[in-house]
């Protein structure tokens, strides 16, 4: 039986991320199957059955493996564009281009996007794909395909946009699809794709992309079908001063408040970005559950400012880290949004009690899982969870002089990836994925990029 399979690790540090924070100076971990069997301080118990495989991980820090809430895949295949712009004017730069994709071209930016994020750390990501032009072919089957290729655990988030330009929004009107078209195709998705066990490799969430993009009632409708078919809901929210603007001037509130009007606020919802939030906006969050994806790279790129992630956590709401689309934050990778969530936090009023290197490490963790609304099957290393957990070398240049290894995985040079096991499965080995040709994603991500950039071109 598979699920009989154990593989042992010791020697290790390991930060659990549990309630309580539990760390082993030096420990050991048992998985069996696709489960965290047990762990513990020094080695690991002796008599184990059907060990098939022991790994001395002298040097390195065990973390549970890291998890992405808010990326747009399809976006690796226009990295470098309109660098110095805000969020509107970067959006109304790129919607041509984006609005020109296809099959081949979405399955090759997932399969750039991913790879980056898997050899990284990262075992559970996300998709937030929104743009579906007419005859572009079966996207969301290509994202999928991509994820079960590269090995992670996936969540798609089915995104919509039905507010263009004649309708005050600020997508193009070729860019859109109908509000009945979206809706269709997203309960289609969900009944394709979306899997509720325990141990779930793919789930749908329902996700129309922003208030600036996307109607009134395609927000409302979209929430009543997420509740129905039961899964999660996602959206961008308050990420700049401008949406801000825009959502007092078409709805006469705030985005916040909008959002509640429609259905959005819920311990099934979490959001992207909630920069700009009043103490009343947090405190709707904490109430009623909905979740935060934290991305400071991104919002730094775009200039939309800094989220309030101490008040939001002290209030407790979920928190989360996310890339955001590599339009907006080129390098693709989460394990320095860990870096970057302290840092850009130390810079606004909390200053040094902003963040600390195991809240950052929580963040992009357990955080992750709980906002993916994953947190009961894993995200933190404990008996009974799931397999998803990185090895990281600590004992190299980089990392070697630093001794505490939590703070030398956060606040140091991104950390070598010895090994990331996802659902018990090891999906990379010392920086290389197993499953996927790096190289071939490489020429084939470039060629698309450009196959892309000569059609948008041609107009
Ligand atoms: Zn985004």
């Amino acid at each position: 039986m598979a699920a009989d399979r154990r593989i042992v690790i010791e020697n290790c540090a390991i930060a659990t991320v549990d309630a309580e924070d539990t760390e082993h100076a030096n420990g050991h971990l048992v998985l069996a199957g696709n489960r965290v069997e047990s762990l513990g301080p020094g080695p690991a118990p002796e008599g184990l059955e059907n060990v098939e495989r022991r790994i001395d991980a002298t040097g390195h820090l065990v973390t549970p493996g890291l998890v992405n809430t808010h990326h747009h895949f399809y976006q690796w295949i226009t990295r470098g564009l309109a660098t110095d712009h805000n969020l509107f004017d970067w959006l109304v730069a790129l919607y041509p281009t984006w609005a020109r994709i296809d099959e081949e071209m979405v399955r090759a930016a997932a399969e750039g996007s991913l790879a980056m994020m898997a050899r990284g750390g990262v075992t559970m990501a996300m998709d937030h794909h929104y743009v579906f032009p007419r005859g572009s072919g079966d996207l969301s089957g290509a994202i999928i395909g991509a994820a079960r290729a590269t090995g992670v655990r996936f969540t798609l988030a089915r995104g919509s946009m039905d507010r263009s330009e004649k309708d005050g929004g600020l997508p193009p009107d070729f860019a859109v699809e109908t509000l009945d078209g979206a809706l269709a195709a997203t309960e289609e998705t969900v009944h394709r794709h979306h899997d509720a066990s325990f141990d779930a490799m793919t789930q749908v969430a329902v996700a129309p992309c922003s208030p600036f993009s996307v109607s009134t009632e395609l927000l409302r409708q979209g929430a009543e079908l997420a509740r129905r078919l039961g899964v999660r809901l996602h959206t961008h929210g308050s990420e700049t001063v401008e949406e801000e603007k825009f959502c007092h001037e078409l709805f006469g509130m705030g985005p916040t408040d909008y959002f509640e009007s429609t259905g959005w606020l819920g311990d099934d919802v979490w959001m992207a970005h909630c920069v700009h939030m009043n103490d009343s906006d947090i405190e709707a969050f904490a109430r009623t559950g909905t979740g935060v994806a934290h991305c400071p790279s991104s919002n730094a790129r775009l200039a939309a400012g800094i989220a309030r992630v101490p008040d939001l956590l002290k209030a407790g709401v979920p928190v989360g880290l996310g890339v955001d689309g590599t339009a907006s934050n080129e390098s693709g990778e989460l394990h320095t949004e860990l870096r970057n969530a302290l840092l850009v936090n130390r810079l606004g009023p909390h200053r040094e009690a902003a963040l600390n290197a195991r809240q950052a490490l929580r963040l992009g963790t357990f955080g992750g899982a709980q906002v993916l609304g994953r947190s009961r099957e894993t995200g933190s290393l404990e008996p009974g969870k799931l397999a998803d957990l990185v090895l990281w070398r600590m004992d190299t240049l980089a990392h070697a002089s630093i001794a505490d290894p939590v703070t030398a995985l956060v606040f140091g040079a991104a950390a070598p990836v010895t090994a990331s096991f996802v659902n018990g499965r090891q999906i990379v080995e010392d920086g290389r994925l197993l499953h996927v040709d790096e190289d071939a994603i490489a020429r084939s991500t470039r060629a698309q990029a450009q196959r892309l950039a000569r059609i948008a071109a041609q107009g």
